[in-house]
């Protein structure tokens, strides 16, 4: 049995994660500023606490008995979708250094023994559709389109450091798109197929739902629970610097929508409103994360419709009493 932190337990991706790392059967403290939203946390011990303060990291990370925590999982972070990240640069570079800055001294410092990153494929510049798929390497010279990608790459270059200084054992995940039951559905920080999965389930059958863009940005996503496989699986591999983790299933924002139409069961009219798209491809390559043995294994379409029915639950949960949920 292991002894294990995972910062950011309050939100989405570390939610899941401390639910599979407790099926293994590891003692594990979860850290957020908030409890989780939707479901009981999974974790023994979970601290509220702000960890942009020196203080709430050193007292997440002082362990419970002998010695230090054996693995630190750091996924805490102000983020959201394209609309948050471009409104909230500020918040972003501030808030995610300083809890980034902390985390990893103090890991350090701490003597942890293996210490996990949650970077981002918005490390990478923006790139055409059709190019070809970016490798990790390709994240230098760097130009990445936000400044959530900026942190991001100060963030995983102050983990390595200090791994490099202090003999942590540092791994690095880039994320691409994660969606799932639990994830951030409404508010503004909900990214695109959470929100379009709201919007679709708040609209009536023939009715439109707003789209940014003209809908023809190529994103792929990843559904949690292989998104939470591939971190613990890196966390355990011998990889070293920035490792992709993500899905090679390309879909346009449009095409996206009309899957979770056809999921929902509904007739719905794309209507395309201007707003933060974002880049307009990502693609990048994920053969040093498939060296692991590891694979992406839930289709869109699958994920899709796991996650949808969670949202309109939640959505027929906040329903005025008398208002049906379509209308044919
Ligand atoms: P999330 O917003 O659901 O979870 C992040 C958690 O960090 C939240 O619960 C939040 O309260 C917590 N947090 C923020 N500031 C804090 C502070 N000062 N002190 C303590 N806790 C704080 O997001 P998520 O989707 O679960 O993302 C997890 C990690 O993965 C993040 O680092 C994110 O940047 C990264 N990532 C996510 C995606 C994605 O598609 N979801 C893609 C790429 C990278």
């Amino acid at each position: 049995m292991k002894k294990i932190l995972v910062c950011g337990a309050g939100g989405f991706i570390a939610g899941h994660l401390v639910k599979r790392l407790k099926r293994e059967g590891h003692w594990v403290r979860g850290g957020d500023q908030k409890r989780p939203e939707f479901s009981p946390t999974a974790a023994d011990d979970f601290q509220v606490l702000d960890l942009r303060e020196a203080e709430s990291c050193r007292a997440a990370l002082a362990a419970p008995g002998e010695g230090a925590f054996d693995e630190v999982y750091q996924l805490a972070a102000d983020m959201g979708g394209m609309g948050f990240i471009h409104s909230a640069e500020c918040e972003i570079m501030y808030n995610n250094a300083l809890i980034n800055a902390h985390m990893t001294r103090f890991s350090a410092l701490a003597g942890v023994r293996r210490y996990f990153f949650s970077s981002s494929a918005c490390v990478y510049r923006n790139m055409l559709k059709d190019e070809p798929a970016l490798a990790e390497e390709q994240a230098y010279p760097a130009m990445p389109d936000n400044e959530y990608g900026w942190e991001k790459l100060y963030a995983e270059r102050a983990a390595m450091a200090h791994g490099r200084r202090h003999g942590m054992i540092v791994r690095l995940g880039r994320f691409q798109n994660c969606y799932g039951p639990e994830g951030t559905w409404r508010g503004g920080r909900e990214k695109a197929p959470a929100a379009l999965c709201r919007k679709i389930a708040e609209a009536r059958d023939g009715e439109s739902i707003e789209v940014w863009g003209d809908g023809t940005a190529m994103r792929a996503y990843t559904y949690v629970d292989d998104m939470v496989e591939g971190i613990v699986t890196l966390m355990h591999s011998s990889l070293e610097n920035g490792v992709n983790i993500g899905r090679q299933e390309y879909v346009s924002v449009d095409a996206l929508a009309n899957l979770i139409a056809e999921v929902a069961g509904k007739k719905i009219r794309i209507h395309h409103v201007s707003g933060p798209v974002g880049v307009a491809a990502r693609n990048f390559r994920l053969d040093r994360m498939e060296s692991t043995g590891w694979r992406s294994r839930v289709s869109l379409r699958e994920g899709i419709a796991r996650t949808y029915p969670w949202i309109e639950r939640q959505v027929e949960a906040g329903r005025p009493a008398g208002v049906a949920a379509t209308a044919s």
